[in-house]
């Protein structure tokens, strides 16, 4: 095999592995670099939404990924800290998310590539490229090497190699807020089947992710990052005091050793995803807030698009450019106000989310999720 054919991941997450399985479909020869010591997802829950369904209908994972889902409503179940709710989900007219334990969807996905495509213990430490190819450059245990390819792909996360070795100007990642997240099995207590919460300053997430697990984020303005606490549940539990009894369940269900805390990330628009054969997808090329559920439905959409315009890098960019842009500062704009400690953007948006009708907020949900694959006429998975 020439390197003609053969295309590079830097990068084992949902991106990466996506489009290990979307190249390979479209007759790549695909390795994917990684440097973690084994292929796994940390984290905890994480939500898909249809848009993210249909690319992966694409690729033709779509049915084993919603058979191992679990609807969530908590787009449509809001609530303020005393319980009362601002809305609630209509199952007829709504679309449920589909929810997962991250590691649980990066196991069915990476189970679809062949033993050996996932190189783990490999570190991308640079790359170069040229019209016709790319080389790169990575790092085992074993010693440092170097391939050629026709593709490279950089799928290595917010603080990519990939991109700081070709786009050297890119701006850095900016800090927006803090978040803590868990997973808990709260068993009857938790008959729910999604929501979110807004508080002044906060948000409280809870999506099913199934087995009778329940998956919490807490977002909360921060001043600076970087700071953290001895006890994380305490912490959580301190900032939640006085809201309703669903989150006060949800924590005294939760180990203190299954909470995270992450600062929460964000980055400056690209001019562009691709330099020669190399191109950037998911948070390498437009890391953003989880504000709209949508970075690893947005790397999941890259992923398929990509396969389909590798012979004409260009068309990628046309394609994701400006829907990832706009995604990006949507999720900022959201997340600012959700963790705002103004009072009166606190209540604007309270009476925003209680007054904007129904038709509405769909509308503006129905521009992200009503995606489809390029090539596509209509959604082949529909919602
Ligand atoms: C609190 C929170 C909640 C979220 N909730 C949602 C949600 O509900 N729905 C949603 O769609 N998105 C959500 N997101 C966003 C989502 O997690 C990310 O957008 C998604 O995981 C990005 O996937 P990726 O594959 O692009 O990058 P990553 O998941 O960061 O994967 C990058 C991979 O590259 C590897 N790597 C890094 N550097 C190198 C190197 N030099 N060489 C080799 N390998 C390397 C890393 O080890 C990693 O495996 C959330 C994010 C946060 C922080």
């Amino acid at each position: 095999m020439t390197s003609e054919g053969s295309a590079v991941v830097a990068g084992g997450g949902i991106g990466g592995v996506t489009a290990a399985i979307a190249l390979r479909r479209a007759g790549w020869d695909v390795v994917v670099l990684e440097r973690a010591p084994e292929l796994r997802e940390v984290g905890a829950g994480l939500s898909i939404a249809p848009n993210a369904l249909r690319a992966l209908d694409a690729i033709g994972v779509g049915e084993d990924v919603r058979a191992a889902a679990t609807p969530s409503w908590a787009a449509g179940n809001l609530r303020l800290p005393g319980g009362e709710y601002l809305r609630r989900a209509d199952p007829e007219h709504d679309t449920a998310l589909s929810c997962f334990h991250r590691a649980d969807l990066h196991r069915l996905l990476a189970a679809r590539l062949p033993a050996g495509t996932v190189r783990t213990g490999a570190t991308v430490t640079g790359v170069s490229t040229s019209a016709a190819g790319a080389t790169v450059r990575y790092r085992t245990a074993e010693g440092e090497y170097e391939v050629a390819a026709g593709l490279v792909v950089g799928a290595d996360g917010i603080h990519s190699t990939v991109r700081a070795t070709l786009w050297p100007d890119a701006p850095a990642p900016r800090f927006r807020y803090t978040a803590w997240r868990g997973v808990t099995r709260p068993g009857s207590v938790w008959p729910e089947d999604g929501t979110f919460t807004f508080g002044p300053g906060a948000y409280f997430l809870a999506h099913p992710i199934g087995s009778e697990r329940v998956y919490w984020a807490l977002g909360v303005h921060a001043d600076t990052p970087g700071v953290r606490y001895p006890d994380n549940l305490a912490e959580v539990r301190r900032r939640l005091t006085g809201w309703h009894r669903r989150v006060g369940e949800l924590l005294d269900a939760t180990p203190a050793d299954a909470v995270l805390h992450n600062d929460i990330n964000d980055l400056g628009a690209l001019p562009t995803y691709v330099r020669g054969r190399v191109v950037l997808l998911g948070d390498a090329a437009h890391a953003m807030t989880p504000d709209m559920g949508q970075g690893a439905c947005q790397a999941v959409e890259d992923a398929v698009t990509l396969a389909a315009t590798t012979g004409d890098l260009a068309a990628y960019d046309r394609a994701r450019l400006g829907r990832t842009r706009a995604i990006v500062s949507t999720a900022r704009r959201k997340g600012r106000i959700a963790v705002s400690r103004s009072r009166l953007v606190h209540r604007m948006q309270v009476l925003g989310l209680r007054r904007a009708p129904a038709s509405i907020v769909r509308r503006e949900t129905g521009r992200v999720w009503d995606w489809t694959p390029p090539g596509t006429a209509e959604a082949p998975g529909g919602r």
